[in-house]
């Protein structure tokens, strides 16, 4: 076991073996504190590690494998951010990834505590919402119940969005409960650069051709481009 702080958090968290199987760990790829382009208003993004899915021209691919990044006790982690979120006055988080219906039991020992503190949960999700609907899967049942709006179905490149929102008409908004409304949606930001030290990430969701804009500014300027 061993520690490594995620520089964009300054968090301190557990990294653990995957052989460990006396735990639920949530398997963690990174963390915004603060977005405005991943669902409404001021929110903390969670990208999960780990999808079997396979989107073809996926664009979080280092994300697919489900190797460890920082595994986390899914109740500590989600103590941190919510203070995290009372800290950056976010009204909610996003999940997304990675799949976080593939580490449904974690993910909803980690969302029950969220929901706690009465902040609102978007989740993507690669599945189609009537497939996770029809899972027989405990877990995965319970963790629907507890989103306020899902963003359900597979990435498809052939759209043209780089990443899916409202402008995909294969990813399907499901508004579980009335908490976030639509109206809010169609207000969205598209694109957001974070910058953390040399660090320069991008989230949202570019249009192919923006995205194509973008990567190439950046490699001339010899920078690497995260896109989240
Ligand atoms: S669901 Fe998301 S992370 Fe998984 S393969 Fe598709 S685009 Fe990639």
């Amino acid at each position: 076991m061993w520690q490594q702080t995620n520089p964009l958090l300054n968090l301190r968290l557990v990294k653990i073996k995957m052989d460990n199987k006396s735990t639920v760990l949530l398997n963690i790829a990174d963390v915004y504190p603060v977005s405005y382009s991943n669902g409404p208003g001021r929110r903390s993004v969670i990208w999960v590690q780990g999808c079997t899915l396979k989107c073809p021209g996926c664009f979080n691919q280092a994300f697919q494998p489900h190797i460890s990044q920082y595994l986390v006790d899914p109740q500590n982690f989600a103590l941190k951010i919510t203070d995290l979120c009372q800290e950056h006055n976010c009204e909610g988080i996003t999940l997304t990834g990675g799949e976080p219906f593939q580490q449904s039991q974690a993910v909803v020992q980690f969302v029950e505590i969220i929901r706690e503190n009465d902040f609102n949960i978007v989740c993507f999700s690669g599945y189609t919402y009537p497939k996770l609907v029809e899972s027989t899967h405990e877990d995965i049942r319970t963790l629907l119940g507890m989103i306020d709006l899902l963003i359900a179905g597979p990435f498809d490149i052939s759209n043209q969005c780089y990443r899916t929102w409202f402008h995909d008409p294969d990813k399907e908004l499901v508004y579980i409960t009335d908490r976030i409304s639509s109206e809010r949606i169609n207000n969205l930001q598209d694109l957001e650069f974070i910058v953390e030290g040399s660090d320069i990430s991008v989230t949202g969701f570019p249009e192919q051709k923006d995205y194509k804009i973008l990567k190439d500014l950046f490699e001339k300027n010899q920078l690497e481009i995260n896109l989240r």
